[in-house]
Formats: C-alpha cells, structure tokens, sequence
C-alpha cells in the first residue's frame, strides 16, 4: 500500500474565496504530473448531506455515480480532473455525528464517555484515512466553513493531531482574501495575519498561503506575509481574479503551486508540464466568439450556482465546437403564453432546468409549446423533460389537465408518475432515485451519433417517472422514447424526430460534463443551436 500524502485546503477571512477551485487546481496540476490524485470535502454543517437543502443555501445539489446526494465543490473536482467521486468523498458533520451516535448506541465505546476530542475528531480521521486507503499518491482535503467558526472547530484539531501522526505527510494550504482599500490604494494583510492567528491558536501552522487579491500582489505584500505568518515567500502564493475559473490551474502553475506543495513533501521537481489541451480551452472560453444565445428556463435564476453543472457543461460543450455560448438566465414563473414570444424568440436554443415543486412549472410548460411549435432547439433535464411530457400531453394529446402527481396528485392524466416502490417513502434524505443508471438508446435517437455507443449510464435524482400506460399514444402522436432503462423499462429519453433538435433527458447529463470531456447531450443541443 502507497503511503498517500495528505493535503488540507483551509479557507480565513471570508467564504467564496474558491477553495473548490484552488482545490481542483491543485489536484490537475499533480495529476499532469503522474501522480494519483483524489479531493475530499469535510462540510461543518449538520444536515446528514445536502440532498435536503434548499439551492439557495449552497447552491446546486452535485450527485456521484453511486448516488451521493454532494457539496457542489465535487463538481468542479470531476469537471477539472475527471476523476469519479463517490460518497466518500463528501462528508458532513451531520455524518460524522451519526456514525459516533450509532457506534455508541451499539456499545462500540464500552462505557466511556463519548467527546468530541477524541470520539468525533477521530471519525473525522478515519473519514480523511479512508481514502489514503484506495492508494492515492495525494488525497487533498478542503475543509469547508471559515477557520474560526465553531463547527469547524473539530476539523481543524483533526488536522493538528494528524500533522503529528503522519509527520511529513501533512501539509496544510491555507487561502485567504486580501482586501483592496480604494481610499488608501492599498492591498491589506492584517485579515490574513489574523486569520493564521486563529489557526495557530489551534495549533496548526499552515505551510502555504493563497492569497485571493483583486489585484496583484506586490513583493511587499508577500514579503508582509511571510514575515507574520511564518512561511518562507515562495509558500505565499498569488491567487489574482480572472474570468474563467478554469484559468486558475494555469495561474497556479506560474505560481509554481504545485512545486512547492512537491517541496514540502521532499518529492522530486520535474519540469513542469505543458498543460497543452487544458490551455488550449482555456484559450477559446476567454476568447471565442458569443453567437449563440441560449436561455435557461428556472426558478432558481437569482443564484447562479443553482444551476453550476449545466452551466459548466455548456461552456464544455460550446469550446469543443469552438465558441462560447451566451447564457441568459430566465425565470419561470415570469413566463405565460401572453409573453413568452417576445421573452425567448431571440434564443438560439432554450434549456428547461431541473427542480422541485409547483411553483414555475406553468412557465416552463409555456415555454416548451413555444419552442415546440416553433421549431427551437429544446434540452429538457429532468423535471425539465416531464415539463414537455405535460405539454405534449395537454397540446397534442388533448388531455385536459394533464399533471405529473408531483405538482396535482389527483390529475386526471398523471403521465408523470411516483414509482411503486417511492409511494411508501416516509424520509425525503436520500431517498430519490440516485446515481448511475443505464440506459439503451434506440436507433432513430439524435444523441446516438454523439454518444457513439447505445449503451449509456447517467446519473439520476428524481422521485417521479414517466408514466409507461400512456407511452403509446405519445409515440403514435410523435415523441418518441428514445432511451429507455432496460432493467426496469422506464423511459429515460424522449425526443420529438420531426422537430429541429427536442429532446428531454430524466437524467442528470450535466453531472458527467467535464473540460476535457465535454458531454455528449450538450454537443448534441449546441450543434442544433448552431446551425
Ligand atoms: N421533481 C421531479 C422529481 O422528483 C424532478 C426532479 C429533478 O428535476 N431533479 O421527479
């Protein structure tokens, strides 16, 4: 078994510095250099994951192909690194405290007196071990919540202890903001002095310092740094704005990141590599041309990070065809039949967006007979594909009030459905039907040329499904299931052949979009839109 090295990320002053990204940056960089990388996310909230939380508190719900409901941070470490994450490698307080409870209710503790030192930071250990076990070279650790909290109190006392468990196999990166002040046209240092204060306080000493500026950084700054918080100036390291976060691996490298994190670990320094391809991308994202003007229909429009996978995976797919889509958010609820026109004919294609609940269905249903009727090119995921369900059902089908059970249990047409099995479903925490799932395309599907096989596996969350009694009329009348699950028959994919490009997936194909793999649903969608 490899001795796998343990990075921590750790975030001060502020939240939404981008730990993710200077995470996922990270692990690029050391993957580019040949070793095995795997990123983790300790959240210090309380909920058991945050399948049950509202998007405007963290924004999207990411899921992983064994169906962890995940922090959206392990999107952008599959989008960045490809590799596949799984259920450990999100873990939350609420975890950990339930596995602690459970051992002791089981007797597992013989009779101590259970604690937070040492019963719950140990369960924190075991959680970041547990990954040093599959062999990694470097298992990278991002520590949500800002140091200084109170939750993240026992994550910061695990790290202590294991930094003196593990030796020179702990290193720990600590990012933090510094503060442009027009009035004095200075960069500040004192929040990040402060802020390795209140680490040192816990006894952890970070190795490295990321300094989030607007602006950047001068020798006196970093110099000011180095001498507070006890790291040699090479260690302090500029983490300036940019316009596409997929920007950041390249801007760490210049920074040399990754050599001195290699450094740390008294590993060999080889040159540097190209990052070709990556840069390549990076290149058009900046650069290339935004002709083409999609809309995405939802209601979470206000909080862009609802919707983070979707958005990704177009900019994905948009450089591989060498532009950069221009996505315009657009609420549902302020969509009817009287506007809908004048709101979407400008749009080169239009994206109906997952969701929960009643509200803004009616806009969504508004906006698929207008791109239906009118030919536009339409990707609808998930709650967006039963969405055109309704519609076809209603327009085409002429059935009156036709609802899925989700938003009217007593519709006369329920052609979306609950299963059997979720109808005796009490507990709404990670109940859905969850991660990969395959699904056989059919021969008359658009998709098939871009998937290249027929054989798929996408990830899924949802409770509800098509309704397989009303599955031939929509075919006689022209939708066509085009995907279809062949263990338990249910219909994955509908398209309507006839039209430009209309395709509803129930599935999560933005889940599986990466830089370097860009998913085939949207280079379908976009080469429509292009046309
Ligand atoms: N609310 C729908 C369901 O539960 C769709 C969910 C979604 O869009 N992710 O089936």
């Amino acid at each position: 078994m490899k001795n796998s090295r343990y990075i921590f990320i750790t975030g001060g002053v502020t939240s939404s510095l981008g730990k993710g990204i200077i995470s996922a940056s990270l692990a690029k960089l050391l993957q580019e250099r040949g070793y095995s990388v795997t990123i983790q996310k300790l959240d210090p909230y309380i909920n058991i994951d945050p399948g049950t939380l509202n998007p405007y508190e963290h924004g999207e719900c990411y899921v992983t192909d064994d169906g962890a409901e995940t922090d959206l941070d392990l999107g952008h470490y599959e989008r960045f690194t490809d590799i596949t994450t799984s259920q450990a490698n999100n873990v939350t307080t609420g975890r950990i405290y339930q596995s602690v409870i459970n051992k002791e209710r089981k007797g597992d503790y013989l009779g101590k007196t259970v604690q937070i030192i040492p019963h719950i930071t140990d369960e924190i250990k075991r959680r970041i071990k547990l990954l040093g076990k599959e062999n990694y070279d470097f298992v990278i650790t991002e520590i949500g919540g800002t140091v200084g909290d109170i939750e993240s109190f026992p994550y910061i006392e695990a790290i202590r202890q294991l930094k003196w468990e593990l030796e020179d196999r702990v290193i720990t990166i600590h990012l933090t903001l510094v503060p442009y002040l027009s009035a004095a046209k200075e960069l500040k240092t004192k929040p990040t002095q402060h802020s390795v204060k209140l680490m040192l306080e816990s006894g952890v000493q970070p190795d490295i310092i990321v300094l989030r500026t607007e602006k950047p950084l001068t020798s006196g700054v970093r110099e000011k740094v180095a001498k507070f918080c006890n790291v040699n100036i090479g260690a302090v390291i500029e983490s300036v704005d940019v316009s596409t976060i997929y920007e950041v691996p390249v801007l760490m490298q210049k920074e040399k990141l990754d050599e001195v994190v290699l450094k740390k670990f008294h590993l060999e320094i080889k040159t540097a590599p190209p990052l070709k391809k990556w840069k390549k991308i990076v290149k058009i994202i900046k650069n290339a041309e935004t002709k083409i003007k999609i809309a995405v229909v939802g209601k979470y429009v206000e909080l862009p990070d609802a919707y983070k996978s979707i958005n990704e995976s177009l900019i994905h797919a948009g450089a591989h065809l060498s532009f950069k889509p221009e996505i315009h958010y657009i609420h549902s609820e302020k969509i009817n039949n009287d506007n809908v026109q004048d709101i979407l004919s400008a749009f080169d294609g239009v994206l109906v967006a997952p969701g929960f609940g009643h509200r803004g269905v009616e806009g969504k249903i508004d906006t698929i007979k207008y791109v239906r009727e009118n030919n536009i090119p339409f990707l609808g995921i998930c709650l967006g594909m039963q969405c055109a369900v309704i519609e076809f059902a209603r327009n085409v089908l002429n059935m009156e009030n036709a609802n899925s059970t989700e938003m009217h249990p007593t519709t006369p047409f329920p052609v979306i459905d609950l299963m059997e099995e979720q109808k005796s479903v009490i507990n709404l925490g990670g109940t859905m039907r969850l991660g990969a799932y395959r699904c056989k395309l059919k021969n008359d599907s658009k998709l098939i040329e871009e998937y290249a096989t027929s054989e798929i596996k996408e990830r899924h969350r949802h409770r509800y499904e098509f309704n397989n009694k009303f599955l031939e009329e929509f075919e006689n009348a022209g939708m066509k299931a085009t995907g279809i699950n062949p263990d338990s028959d249910l219909v994955e994919i509908f398209e309507i052949p006839a039209h430009k490009w209309f395709t509803g997936v129930q599935f999560h194909p933005e889940y599986k979009s990466t830089v370097l793999k860009p998913h085939p649903v949207f280079i379908s969608f976009l080469k429509a839109c292009k046309k």
